[in-house]
């Protein structure tokens, strides 16, 4: 059992430490209040039968990483209103476009642009650095109806790889483009081109600093700050998408979980919509996202069954951790994850928004 199964299954007052920022969605407004949510415990759970799922109703979640959680001594009050006010921001740019008749495609490709554009989240501005101080850049989208599915790997000059991954899905007869022609295509597609500064961040710098001085202790790798949406729309259709640097002084060329359909991201009306993030290369092994859904379609399982049992009992088998958020054709949203915590926020049918960025918010990863 790992430490975080082992959390998981310890109901240790969790009510009592478990807080949720309700933000009301007031246009412009972005006040988080603390509301302690009540928890039920596992044991409770277990006996209805598994997990029980985080929310229902919801219509569009983000995820900003799963990795080392944010801690509440080391977080200042402006830091932690930064990081709930940039979940909350994609959300309402995902309900925005929900709002408006658009599709849940469009919707998670708006959150996550705001996203990749925020410089706190490892995605377009704010990219970890690879081992050779460069950004390269994955991403996909994939759409629950028909199952088709867009991606990006590699990419150095995408100021928001999720619509060049979008494109790749719309334009081309292929699923994935990488490296250079990924770059070209999407310039000759029009989207906006960056230089490699543009991706730069004193933060992101520092922690490869960080990890080459590592190096020659014990192998690290850091993970935090992926990105990632799911969401469903008036006609019932799920999308996914995923966004990321990747990890910290990952090797130049290589590629994680984030672009692969299957992996980090999958959509499939009937199922699941999930996007992924945590240790790509154990995410890659294990089929993660598929797997969520094939539990749900070939294994009868529900949604946070299926999910919980990916990523808390068969995903550290591998070797790693990490995180997914995980929503249906009728709202029933997940969050489960082995790391120590991940930035995750929702948005209800009625415009409830939630964001949980501390690990005590999520403290029986339920
Ligand atoms: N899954 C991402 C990757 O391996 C990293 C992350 O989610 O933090 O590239």
């Amino acid at each position: 059992m790992t430490r975080n199964s082992a959390r998981r299954l310890t109901p240790l007052c969790a009510g009592a430490l478990s807080v949720t920022a309700l933000l009301a969605v007031v246009p412009g407004s972005a006040v988080s209040v603390g509301r302690p949510e009540a928890a039920e415990p596992v044991a409770a759970q277990a006996a209805k039968g598994g997990p029980r799922p985080d929310a229902r109703h919801v219509v569009i979640a983000v995820h900003g990483g799963a990795g080392t959680a944010l801690k509440r001594e080391d977080t200042t009050p402006a830091q932690e209103k930064a990081y709930r006010d940039g979940l909350a921001e994609a959300l309402r740019a995902g309900r925005q476009v929900l709002a408006e008749g658009g599709s849940s495609v469009a919707a998670v490709e708006a959150a996550v642009r705001r996203l990749e554009d925020n410089p706190l989240f490892n995605a377009g501005k704010g990219a970890v650095f690879n081992a050779d101080a460069g950004h390269e850049l994955d991403a996909s989208i994939m759409r629950g109806s028909d199952l088709a599915a867009g991606a990006v790997a590699g990419v150095r000059n995408v100021r928001n790889p999720v619509s060049a991954a979008r494109l790749v899905m719309e334009k081309t007869k292929h699923v994935m483009l990488a490296g250079e022609g990924a770059d070209d295509f999407a310039a000759r597609s029009g989207l906006p081109t960056v230089t490699q500064d543009h991706y730069w961040t004193e933060k992101r710098w520092q922690e490869l600093m960080r990890a080459k001085g590592r190096q020659k202790g014990p192998r690290e790798i850091l993970t935090q700050g992926t990105v990632g949406a799911v969401a469903v729309d008036r006609g019932r259709n799920l999308a996914a998408a995923t966004s990321t640097g990747g990890l910290t002084n990952k090797m130049a060329g290589r590629v994680g979980d984030s672009p692969v359909v299957g992996a980090g991201t999958y959509a499939k009306n009937g199922t699941v919509a999930a996007s992924a993030t945590g240790a790509g290369e154990v995410f890659l092994r294990g089929a993660a996202a598929v797997t969520i859904s094939h539990l749900i379609e070939f294994g009868g399982r529900d949604l946070a069954g299926a999910a919980y049992e990916v990523l808390v009992e068969r995903l550290p088998e591998l070797g790693g951790t990490g995180g997914v958020i995980a929503l249906n054709a009728a709202g029933v949203f997940d969050a489960p994850h082995s790391s120590e915590g991940m930035l995750h926020g929702y948005l209800t049918e009625d415009g409830r928004v939630v964001t949980k960025i501390f690990a005590d918010e999520t403290p029986a990863n339920q």
